[in-house]
């Protein structure tokens, strides 16, 4: 009976690889096709200034709509567009399209905002996000407005030295840097001191226990003041409630970003929230 046991859970085991392997790897087709079949869209998620209240800056978030699985978040398809190095084009095509979704903003509807773009290790590997920046710079123009580029610690951490050139170049060109998800990965203080920063993220699990638990508030609030130090300017993610928020006003925090203010939104809504925004 045992021996029989364990050869069905064996078959269970094998048939859940199968499965997943496959699924995997359907993704993997479909995402070859999705750029030339127009199946990605950027949601926008607007960033307010926590002093005025006014939206600054917007980050472009990917979506797939997937022709049979509907709409699939980037957690289920970025890591394979990073292992197979689709994450290049697409990561290009995401800076093209922010960008000149930007400049509709600055043109035609008169709000200058920041335009903050996620970018994975994979883009920097032989400097991809420096060709594809020039390439659309070169169509666009130097844009009126400023573009920021979302890294991980880790993605910088992996190769302190030969990232510090990648970002100082970057910085050369005029795009601004932001840290994102800081806190969740491993970090050097003096690296972050060394690279060209230009503001830093504080990840969502800590502004989610504010109000909540004391070595949280304790670890936002050293987080804030590293960031006074190093002259950056600080945004907390993933802001949902009032307790938060009026924590954040009242330690420094520059910017917030989160559900309590937006969710991301359908170009069509952002461009409807910036119209009515007064400011
Ligand atoms: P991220 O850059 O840290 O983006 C913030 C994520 O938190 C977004 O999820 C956003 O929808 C979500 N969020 C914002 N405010 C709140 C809140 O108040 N509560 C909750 N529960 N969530 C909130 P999303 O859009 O699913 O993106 C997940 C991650 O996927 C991003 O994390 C980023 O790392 C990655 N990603 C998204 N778009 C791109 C892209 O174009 N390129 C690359 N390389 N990565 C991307
Ligand atoms: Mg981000
Ligand atoms: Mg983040
Ligand atoms: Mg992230």
């Amino acid at each position: 009976l045992a021996k029989a046991t364990e050869k069905g859970s064996f078959c269970f085991f094998t048939q859940d690889l199968t499965e997943r392997a496959m699924r995997r790897l359907q993704i993997e087709n479909d995402l070859h096709k999705a750029i030339d079949r127009q199946e990605f869209e950027l949601v926008y998620q607007p960033i307010f200034e926590l002093a005025t209240g006014k939206i600054i800056a917007a980050e472009a978030l990917l979506r797939w709509h997937h022709p049979e699985q509907g709409v699939i978040n980037p957690v289920d398809f970025i890591h394979i567009a990073e292992e197979t190095s689709m994450i290049v084009d697409i990561g290009e095509w995401v800076l093209r399209e922010a960008a000149k979704e930007a400049m509709h903003w600055h043109e035609e509807i008169g709000k200058t905002l920041r335009i903050s773009i996620n970018v994975s290790a994979r883009q920097f590997r032989n400097h991809e996000i420096h060709e594809a920046l020039a390439r659309v710079y070169s169509e666009i123009g130097q844009p009126g407005f400023n573009i920021e580029l979302e890294l991980t610690e880790n993605l910088v951490m992996r190769n302190p030295e030969k990232a510090e050139d990648s970002l100082d170049l970057l910085r050369d060109m005029g795009v601004h840097l932001a840290m994102d998800d800081f806190g969740t990965g491993y970090s050097s203080l003096a690296y972050l001191r060394r690279f060209p920063f230009d503001m830093i993220k504080i990840d969502k699990a800590f502004v989610d226990d504010l109000g909540r638990n004391k070595e949280a508030e304790a670890i936002v609030r050293a987080m804030l003041e590293l960031g006074r130090a190093l002259g950056l300017r600080m945004l907390a993610e993933g802001v949902e409630t009032e307790l938060q928020r009026a924590f954040l006003a009242r330690e420094g925090c520059d910017e917030v970003q989160g559900f309590l203010f937006s969710r991301p939104c359908s170009v069509e809504k952002f461009r409807q929230m910036l119209i009515e925004d007064k400011g």
